[in-house]
């Protein structure tokens, strides 16, 4: 039975096959968005993300705007459950330590108000959940002058993607002009012919 090369799961039917090898199957394409993601961030060099983490630290923080040189990475977890689905929510947020520790307070009200309703998950994942909100509450190592190795773990993703988008965008002017070149052939050819 094929597993997904990145979360394990057993492939019951369809998945995705990755385009430079076929026989490396993941269970969505989320999946293998996620391993190329992984790939290309290791690639990036430990000085570029640090140069990149130093100057994000100097930013005023994206939710209040205040600049106080104590940005770091706050993950926000939430649960909503609804008889028999439970859908369990994980995002990264960068910015002060207030703004993180509000925004965390407000998923451990969201998941006590919304996590229980369903069985047996919903409970399960609630308390789970609102575990990770405290524990990360205080930020990794908050009040000092340094990107905390969150914070680089972040960027580190963040520049990542955006070198995958660039990426991206290469290879789509690249079968552009690819699609250009032929039209221009087939026009050579039909001249020839005529
Ligand atoms: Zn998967
Ligand atoms: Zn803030």
């Amino acid at each position: 039975m094929a597993t997904c090369a990145y979360c394990g799961v057993t492939i019951l039917f369809g998945g995705v096959r990755a385009t430079d090898d076929p026989s490396v199957r993941f269970c969505s394409a989320y999946c293998y968005d996620e391993l190329t993601l992984e790939f290309i961030a290791q690639e990036i060099p430990t000085e570029i993300v640090q140069a990149e983490a130093e100057w994000v630290l100097q930013k005023a923080c994206p939710s209040c705007g205040r600049v106080d040189g104590d940005l770091d990475v706050y993950s926000i977890n939430t649960v909503t459950s609804m008889l028999m689905v439970t859908w369990r929510k994980t995002r990264q947020q960068i910015s002060c330590q207030r703004c993180g520790q509000r925004a965390k307070k407000w998923a451990i009200f969201r998941c006590l108000c919304l996590g229980w309703w369903s069985l047996p998950l919903g409970p399960i994942f609630t308390v789970g959940q609102i575990r990770e909100n405290i524990a990360g509450m205080q930020g990794s190592d908050a009040g000092t002058s340094t990107p905390s190795r969150a914070l680089q773990d972040q960027v580190r993703l963040e520049l990542a993607a955006e070198m995958r988008l660039m990426h991206l965008a290469a290879s789509e002017v690249g079968h552009f002009r690819e699609a250009e070149d032929a039209g221009a052939a087939k026009m050579d050819g039909s001249v020839d012919s005529a």
